[in-house]
């Protein structure tokens, strides 16, 4: 470890910035008033930490370092990741002023840099998970496992709304609704926890602002060629969200809107973010993005000057941060950049750096080194992966797998592959094939749901399977990949290796289901005509338990689609409420019916009270299948020990049921029904009263009504009593 650099003596003793009982807009600025101006542009400038060393942040007054995706110390491990922190910190302390510098990285699933972490879903699966308390969890997870290495800043979560498959940050959207990245925004919540200078709270940042997903095409990088109603109405929603939220940076997107450079973009950045929506914290640049503003190559006066002067307050400058330097003194020195500008970028970086408190606590608290990897963090990624599958076809209730007898044979080129279910940005940028950081494969999780009873048997191709197996299950998709190299102008299907790896299993005769790891919906309509089960696992990261859960019902599948399922790749961009016919809408994702008959419904809740109703009926409303296509109706079904009987069929959402009896305990279940009589339980909560008349004095009631978990699905318990005499 390295040791703590004591501030040379020269510092200032007990500068009122030193003071922790100051507030910190007065903390703020006495240290402003004791800059020079290269301290001041040394502040706003964030170097790669392959391109600089300790004693360039000392001697230029760095203000941040970077690890760009992937750039990591040697070896990879948390205690060195946070040696290295330290080290460059030290160098930061050892200026005449002591301003601790502050390190970025993008801890976008996890602490995806970093060797031993834990890797969560990538945003897509978490966006299916519906559940904003999750991502807060999540980001309360990553916080420790990145505050323990030390790291202050995290360039995440990605807040994209996310409008063409063919895009290739898709999958570090949440969702192609405003809305969805806007409620998963809680995500910053956790990240930067109770308080900034709270224990293992780090600065997080809403990117790509703004329209980064809206680029016509899904072109990364691209123009948003959209009208300023569309932009404010779709984009902006979960960077007002995140603002709310109090989230302590923005990075601007590579993106154009309209044709203008969002690194050049006043109106946005500063009338609009700045100003409209309140936003007090810093802005970032994104890497080289300034460099684009001009059109050539390299960092220009012109792109200096624009970028700062439309508000931009720290610059991503990886290698060329010298030459950023010189260039933004001489634009200050020439009045092209106000002194004013470059004092509110330093007002709100410093800001940052005391709310965060690095003044009182500048080196890694290594209380939480031990937390890169935990067993509690990758039980919560479990938790989270299982509650992200979309479960997108169950002909015939293929799913859930028995865990008991039989034969199962597993194949596809993503079955056994950390890499792969991990996806870009996990080690390196691009993300990579085989075990590249410690987890769970999915084939690992099926070997363990499947338990001794059961044989699973593995081939990549499929090959060696033959009709002795009761299912089959193909773990095919895409291949990581990260930014533009991720867009697909063309096809969006499964390759070759992949369909001739369906082919054979499909040969055989055996059920096939297919699992799908992929960052995105991808266009399988016309591949995938036989399919018997289709399961949406997108990119779960290290935890290929979760997967397993769900293939075997131990975790009933809860995930809906975070994107509109294209049926055919021209379709594209197909969103929600564009009027194209989707393959399955967005919000679309199955459930387990219970099995029929094999499970004891609970037993009553509380002993019926004895009275003298003569009649009473219960009306039970539940929720539309909005979120369920070819649904045709309803069951409600009575359940009596394992005897079933249908009571009602609705085709609206809700049901009288008459004729109930005094002193009865009822249980029923709900069904939406397709076409095809597949019945899909409703999880929704269930309403109950009675109307009817006591025999005695006094009303008679159907009390208690509580909806509770049974197998698979949901039953509602229902018990008449008499409130009367
Ligand atoms: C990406 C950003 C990321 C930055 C730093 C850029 O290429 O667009 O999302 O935060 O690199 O790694």
């Amino acid at each position: 470890a390295a040791a703590l650099v004591v501030p040379p003596a020269h510092a200032v003793a007990a500068a009122p910035y030193q003071d922790p009982s100051l507030p910190v807009p007065t903390r703020v600025a006495d240290l402003m008033s004791r800059m020079s101006l290269d301290e001041k542009l040394g502040q706003m400038t964030q170097a790669e930490r392959g391109s600089v060393s300790g004693s360039d942040v000392t001697t230029y007054r760095l203000g941040s370092v970077l690890s760009g995706g992937g750039s990591a110390p040697s070896p990879n491990t948390a205690a060195s990741w946070a040696d290295m922190y330290d080290s460059f910190q030290n160098a930061a302390l050892a200026t005449p002023l002591g301003i601790p510098m502050i390190y970025g990285v993008d801890a976008v699933h996890g602490h995806n840099n970093v060797g031993g972490a834990t890797i969560f879903p990538h945003n897509i699966g978490l966006g299916a998970t519906r559940d904003p308390a999750l991502a807060q969890r999540i980001g309360r997870a990553v916080a420790e496992e990145v505050s323990g290495t030390g790291i202050d800043w995290n360039f995440a979560p990605c807040l994209c709304v996310a409008r063409n498959d063919r895009w290739g940050r898709t999958y570090e959207s949440f969702g192609e609704t405003p809305d969805l990245p806007s409620s998963m925004s809680a995500i910053v919540t956790g990240l930067q926890g109770t308080a900034l200078n709270a224990p293992a709270s780090v600065l997080a940042t809403a990117k790509h602002y703004l329209g980064d997903g809206g680029t016509t095409g899904g072109v990364d990088q691209g123009d948003a060629q959209i009208s300023e109603a569309d932009l404010r109405a779709v984009h902006l929603p979960p960077f007002r969200a995140a603002v709310e939220r109090g989230v302590g940076s923005v990075m601007v997107s590579f993106s154009s809107w309209n044709g203008a450079k969002l690194h050049g973009h006043q109106y946005l950045i500063t009338t609009v973010l700045k100003g409209e929506l309140g936003f007090s914290g810093l802005v970032v640049s994104d890497w080289n993005g300034i460099d684009q503003i001009d059109g050539a190559a390299g960092t220009s006066a012109l792109d200096v000057r624009t970028a700062v002067n439309a508000g931009i307050d720290m610059v991503m400058v990886p290698t060329a941060w010298r030459q950023f330097i010189d260039l933004l003194r001489a634009e200050v020195q020439a009045g092209r950049v106000t002194t004013a500008r470059i004092d509110d970028a330093n007002r709100r970086i410093l800001t940052k750096k005391f709310e965060l408190g690095l003044f009182e606590k500048p080196l890694t608290d290594r209380s939480y080194t031990a937390t890169v990897g935990s067993a509690a963090h990758r039980a919560l990624a479990r938790e989270a992966v299982a509650k992200s599958q979309v479960v997108l076809k169950n002909s015939g209730n293929v799913l859930p797998l028995a865990a008991t007898g039989g034969k199962i044979f597993v194949a596809g080129k993503s079955a056994d592959n950390i890499g792969y279910q991990s996806g870009g940005w996990t080690i390196s940028w691009q993300g990579s094939s085989g075990n590249i950081t410690p987890g769970t494969s999915i084939l690992q999780g099926i070997r363990n749901s499947a338990g001794s009873g059961t044989t699973v048997t593995y081939s990549q191709n499929g090959s060696g399977i033959d009709s002795s197996y009761r299912a089959a299950i193909a773990v095919v998709g895409e291949t990581p990949y990260a930014e533009g190299q991720g867009d697909r102008p063309g096809s969006l299907g499964l390759d070759t290796a992949d369909l001739n790896t369906l082919a054979t299993l499909r040969a055989s005769g055996v059920p096939v289901v297919v699992v799908l790891v992929s960052g995105r919906p991808l266009d399988i309509a016309a591949q995938l005509p036989g399919w018997n089960a289709l399961v949406a696992a997108w990119l779960p990261g290290t935890e290929g338990q979760g997967v397993a859960d769900v293939l075997f019902g131990a975790v009933q599948p809860s995930g809906k689609l975070p994107m509109t399922w294209m049926s055919s790749a021209s379709q594209q961009p197909i969103n929600s409420g564009d009027g194209k016919t989707p393959l399955f809408p967005y919000g679309f994702g199955l459930t387990y019916e219970p099995a029929q008959g094999d499970t004891s419904p609970p037993t009553t809740p509380g002993t019926p009270v004895a009275g003298a109703i003569t009649s009473s009926s219960a009306g039970l409303t539940w929720p539309a299948s909005t979120d369920n296509v070819g649904v045709t109706g309803y069951d409600v079904v009575r359940l009596q020990g394992t005897a079933e009987t249908t009571v009602a069929t609705p085709a609206t959402a809700s049901a009288a049921i008459t004729g109930l009896t005094a002193s009865t305990a009822y249980t029923f279940a709900v069904y939406a029904r397709d076409a095809a009589g597949n019945r899909s339980p409703r999880s929704a909560t269930v309403s109950v009263t009675t109307t009817g008349s006591g025999g005695g004095t006094g009303a008679c009631s159907a009390t208690p009504s509580t909806q509770s978990q049974w197998g698979n699905g949901y039953v509602i318990q229902v018990n008449v009593t008499n409130t009367g005499t």
